[in-house]
């Protein structure tokens, strides 16, 4: 079956410093592939690039260099209505739900933009029946969501509003990026386990966040970046089972573990710091099926 989304050497290069004189890198060679129905964990540190390769497929930024393909087409080249189509099939969700909604109108509002673009045609019982069956799949009851102003909702419940108009839509890849980050622990798992419900419907998601339990608990595959390069991708099972990378091997190291207590490290521990020149992103190499990093082994 051939790739709903694939991203071949990706570079972002952004212009900084007062005349934009100086270059930042801050995506480099990125390639990797998304399917129907499978999600994608995209982890990195803050700063690591991971946004950024959002926003490039949601044609918020151009790409530098490299191709992005949606169903074999290269995005860069959509225009006008095959963008509009575009946005049909792929939708983007944010970190901070709060953000996304005008805090003077009800929550609802939400949903204007999407029926003036794409069912300008929608007589308003129709409009509405549609709605309520997006809220429904989201696990929104409408009469608690509907006409309320964002600051009576919870997180959660502005996120899930985010997600359910995007449903309204025929969407077949989801852009989450740090969507569980904002949320109170007991409405993460809530929405964590929706994106679950929506992969099984086929929808392919790309997931991406700072935080290695969440991408372990939901994503079929990972990616791990580390100052916008790929050090680390393959199974999710298997990049978490058996890490290659220095880097994959210290975020893993630094997550704390929910049923041991702190206890201090012993000297001689300490003093094994990881090197530089460990963590830097070496050629890729093959070290098993689905499963590569970037450890430049030598032939
Ligand atoms: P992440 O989402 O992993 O935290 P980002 O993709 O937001 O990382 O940022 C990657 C790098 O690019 C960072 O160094 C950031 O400062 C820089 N960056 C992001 N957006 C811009 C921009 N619009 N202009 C210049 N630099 C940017
Ligand atoms: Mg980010």
């Amino acid at each position: 079956m051939s790739a709903l989304l694939e991203l071949d050497a990706c570079c972002k290069v952004y212009k900084v410093g007062a005349f934009g004189k100086k270059q930042l890198a801050a995506v480099r060679d990125v390639t990797f592939d998304l399917r129907a129905g499978e999600v994608v964990s995209l982890i990195g540190e803050s700063g690591s690039g991971k946004s950024t390769i959002g926003k490039m497929i949601l044609r918020l930024s151009p790409v530098t260099r490299g191709t992005i393909s949606f169903e074999g087409q290269d995005i860069a080249s959509f225009q006008h209505g095959r963008l509009k189509d575009y946005y049909r099939h792929v939708q983007g969700v944010f970190q901070d739900p709060f953000s996304s909604y005008n805090p003077i109108f009800k929550a609802d509002r939400v949903f204007k933009l999407i029926r003036e673009a794409y069912f300008p045609h929608a007589r308003d019982g129709e409009w509405r029946t549609k709605i309520e069956g997006a809220l429904e799949d989201v696990g929104l009851n409408p009469g608690d969501v509907l006409h309320k102003y964002p600051h009576q909702l919870s997180g959660g419940q502005l996120q899930r509003l985010l997600i359910a108009r995007a449903l309204l839509l025929d969407i077949k890849l989801l852009v989450a990026d740090e969507v569980i980050s904002m949320l109170d622990a007991s409405t993460r798992i809530d929405v964590l386990n929706l994106l679950g419900e929506l992969k099984t419907r086929g929808l392919g998601i790309l997931f991406i966040t700072h935080d290695l339990s969440l991408g372990n608990y939901i994503s079929d595959r990972t990616i791990i970046l580390r100052h916008g390069a790929m050090v680390e991708a393959g199974a999710t099972a298997r990049v978490f089972g058996n890490p290659q990378h220095a880097y994959t091997k210290m975020l893993l190291d630094s997550v704390p573990q929910l049923h041991s207590k702190w206890t201090p490290t012993p000297p001689d521990e300490r003093a094994r710091r990881v090197s530089e020149e460990d963590l830097e992103a070496a050629p890729i190499v093959i070290i098993d099926e689905d499963h590569i990093a970037a450890i430049g082994r030598p032939e």
